[in-house]
């Protein structure tokens, strides 16, 4: 039975979206036995909590603001095509798809990727999220959970969300899906809109994944260039630091892209973007923990949405089995598939702006199978192992060196540490 004191923080929306003034909560708004509270509205929170309520659970998502997420979120093309029927998305709709996808290498040149990549329309997919949670029933409830309790007892009291302003719901599970932490290395990136011609660097209808050569600058730490066409025919383009500890200044990166506009006559077009994504957080260790918390994120690309969207779907699943959600979790991030990237991720973080070409050079001529399992945390340390051989295979005999000198100093601490 949730506890919702009337005068706690906070505002309930109800099926039809509305907002109640704050304090006017009330049990019939908010069923009295609840089997799932989301924490958090992000893309994890959010695709759990609709995957819950249509699986028929009774589910509240708690959330500050279910604002439309403002990051420019990409994922690889099959990646959407196999988390879409799930949560009953159309690809078509909640995406823009680009061919090719473009890879830039001093080293390698340029290749062309088969593999198709996707940019959420986060307007659409948060639309189509929030309707699936509302039409199955859920509640919003505007505010924040400070804690939760009962995590550790599996005793038949549920799990209790704690809310800011003293607030509580009680449901049989709660669902941890409030961000990662901050780690000590990140991935960082500037991003401005622009509307002038940039062809040669963005292929019309394709995706520019990285381009090292656009940014090089040897006095400076490794970053590469990336670009999105619009909807609307501008593009983005943004200054990458891939990972980096302490991470770049995003000052740095903002003066970069702002040299490569500049040379080439280009004004920024529209909003900026910030990126500053933690590549080493280590997860959220209690009760049931989704995306970013989890330490979904990918350690060398930052990303985690693609199995975010994967994972509401089987953790709603499990629940309404009757079953514990966790192993699906676990499933979603392997321990030692984590330890593999962290090492990974340590192996990338010394390198210089050449070895660091060099590196993407060599990891884009591995069959598209084989990278493509080393860029999914939910891979199995076998295929992340045999893509990280071939990699090491495919490097120039120097970087060959560098990289078992790192592997010898930090892997046995890497792995450890990320595989938790
Ligand atoms: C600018 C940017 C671009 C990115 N681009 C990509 C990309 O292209 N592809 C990709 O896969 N990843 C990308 N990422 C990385 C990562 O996937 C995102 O950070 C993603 O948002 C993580 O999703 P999440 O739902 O786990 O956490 P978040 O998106 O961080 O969501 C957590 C939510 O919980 C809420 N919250 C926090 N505290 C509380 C509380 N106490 N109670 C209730 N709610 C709370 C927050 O308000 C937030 O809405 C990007 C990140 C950034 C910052």
């Amino acid at each position: 039975m949730p506890v919702v004191p009337s005068g706690a923080a906070g505002t309930v929306a109800s099926r039809a979206g509305c907002a109640r003034p704050r304090g006017v909560w009330s049990a019939a708004v908010v069923p009295a036995s609840l089997d799932v509270v989301v924490a958090g509205a992000g893309p994890a929170g959010l695709s759990a909590a609709a995957a819950c309520a249509a699986a028929g659970l009774r589910t509240a998502l708690v959330a500050p603001s279910p604002r439309v997420w403002p990051a420019t979120y990409c994922l690889w093309a099959d990646e959407l095509a196999a988390a879409a029927p799930a949560l009953d998305l159309d690809p078509a709709a909640v995406a823009a798809t680009y061919a090719p996808t473009v890879v830039r290498t001093a080293a390698g040149g340029e290749r062309w990727l088969d593999r198709g990549y996707a940019r959420l329309r986060n307007g659409v997919l948060h639309a189509a999220l929030l309707e699936r949670f509302t039409a199955g029933g859920g509640e919003l409830v505007t505010g924040r959970v400070n804690g939760v309790r009962g995590q550790d007892g599996g005793g038949d009291g549920g799990e209790v969300a704690v809310l800011a302003g003293g607030g509580e719901l009680t449901a049989r599970v709660v669902l941890d899906a409030r961000g990662g932490g901050p780690g000590t290395a990140q991935q960082r990136a500037w991003g401005e809109v622009v509307a002038g011609p940039v062809e040669d660097l963005v292929p019309p209808g394709g995706a520019l994944l990285m381009d090292w050569a656009a940014l090089a600058d040897p006095a400076a730490p490794p970053a590469f260039l990336y670009g999105l066409p619009l909807d609307d025919g501008t593009v983005l383009l943004e200054a990458t630091s891939l990972a980096a500890r302490p991470p770049v200044p995003l000052d740095d990166l903002r003066a970069r892209l702002g040299a490569l506009l500049a040379a080439r006559g280009l004004r920024p077009a529209g909003e900026t973007e910030r990126v500053a994504i933690p590549l080493d957080a280590p997860p959220r260790r209690r009760g049931t923990v989704l995306g970013a918390a989890a330490g979904l994120v990918h350690p060398a690309t930052g990303y985690s949405v693609a199995s975010s969207l994967r994972l509401g779907p089987r953790v709603a699943a499990a629940l309404a089995a009757g079953r514990d959600p966790r192993p699906a979790v676990r499933a979603a991030r392997r321990r030692t598939t984590a330890g593999l990237l962290g090492l990974g991720l340590e192996v990338l973080l010394p390198l210089d702006t050449a070895a660091t070409d060099a590196f993407f050079a060599a990891f884009f001529t591995l069959p598209e199978r084989a990278w493509a399992a080393y860029l999914d945390v939910g891979s199995s340390p076998a295929a992340v192992a045999a893509a990280m051989a071939r990699t090491f295979a495919a490097l120039p005999a120097a970087q060959r060196a560098h990289l078992l000198r790192t592997v010898l100093r930090v892997g046995g601490r890497a792995v450890t540490r990320r595989g938790r």
